[in-house]
C-alpha cells in the first residue's frame, strides 16, 4: 500500500508528464499552460469538469471563472472548501475559441485523468457536464438523463461513487439549472460518509511512481533519454497540492 506522500510525489510525476505533452498538435501550439488540475492530492471528493478556458489558460488553474465561482459557491454551502477537493478536467489544455473537445483529444488526455483518480483515490468522483459524464461512464447518455444519479464504477485500480451533475457553466447559462445543481450538491455530504466501496485487488506492493511512468501516461509525453531539465518543473504554487 502507497503511502500518502508517496502518492502525492507520483501525483507530481505525472503533472511534469502532462506538462511537457505534445499529444495534439493544435492544444500545444494554442495552450499558454496546461491546467493539470488543483486541491487536495488526497482528497475524497474530485471534480472532473470539461477543459480550460481562457482564464484557466492564462492562470494554469481549473475553474476560476464565473463557473468555478458558482462551484466554490456550492461547495461552501455544503461546508467544503476548495482545498479540500481536487478539481481536473477532462482535457488539460484549452481548447482554440473554447471549441468542444475532440474525441481523439479526449482519448489522448484520458490517461492523465485516469492515473489523477488512480493516486488521488477519492471515494467520490462528480463528473461535471457531458463530456466528463460521457468519458467516465464510457456511453453516450446525457447529463440531463444522469445528474444526480450516483453510481459505482472502476477505472483501473479504483473503484468510486460516480456522481454525474450539471456543468456549472450551464447552470449560469439557465438559472433554473442552479437549482438543479444545488439539489444535487445537497446529497454529496451522504455519498461521502458512505464507507468507500470495495476496491479491486490490488499488487501487493505496487511502486506506483514507476507505474505511472511507464504505463499511465501517453507514452508520447516524454521523449526517451529528454534530458529532465526539458520537461515542465513542478511548482507547488501552480498545483496548488495541499
Ligand atoms: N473551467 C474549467 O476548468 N473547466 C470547465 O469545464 C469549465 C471552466
Amino acid at each position: 500500500m502507497s503511502t500518502k506522500v508517496e502518492r502525492r510525489d507520483a501525483l507530481k510525476l505525472v503533472y511534469e508528464q502532462a506538462c511537457g505533452c505534445e499529444r495534439c498538435p493544435q492544444l500545444v501550439e494554442s495552450r499558454n499552460t496546461v491546467v493539470f488540475g488543483a486541491g487536495n492530492a488526497d482528497a475524497d471528493l474530485m471534480f472532473v469538469g470539461e477543459a480550460p478556458g481562457a482564464n484557466e489558460d492564462k492562470l494554469g488553474l481549473p475553474f476560476v471563472g464565473r463557473a468555478g465561482q458558482l462551484l466554490e459557491t456550492l461547495l461552501g454551502e455544503i461546508g467544503l472548501a476548495r482545498g479540500d477537493v481536487f478539481i481536473a478536467n477532462t482535457l488539460k489544455c484549452r481548447p482554440p475559441g473554447n471549441r468542444d473537445p475532440l474525441p481523439l483529444e479526449l482519448d489522448n488526455c484520458r490517461d492523465y485523468l485516469l492515473a489523477q483518480l488512480d493516486l488521488i483515490q477519492p471515494k467520490v468522483v462528480c463528473t461535471l457536464g457531458n463530456f466528463a459524464t460521457k468519458l467516465l461512464r464510457d456511453d453516450p447518455t446525457g447529463i440531463t438523463r444522469l445528474h444526480g444519479q450516483p453510481e459505482i464504477r472502476t477505472f483501473g485500480d479504483r473503484t468510486v461513487r460516480l456522481y454525474p451533475l450539471l456543468h456549472p457553466a450551464a447552470a449560469l447559462y439557465t438559472r433554473s439549472n442552479v437549482e438543479v445543481l444545488r439539489e444535487d450538491f445537497a446529497r454529496i455530504p451522504g455519498l461521502l460518509a458512505l464507507p468507500a466501496p470495495p476496491q479491486p485487488d490490488r499488487p501487493a506492493d505496487p511502486a506506483l511512481a514507476e507505474e505511472v511512468a511507464s504505463d499511465a501516461p501517453p507514452a508520447a509525453a516524454v521523449e526517451p533519454g529528454e534530458p529532465e531539465q526539458s520537461v515542465a518543473p513542478a511548482p507547488d504554487d501552480q498545483l496548488d497540492l495541499f
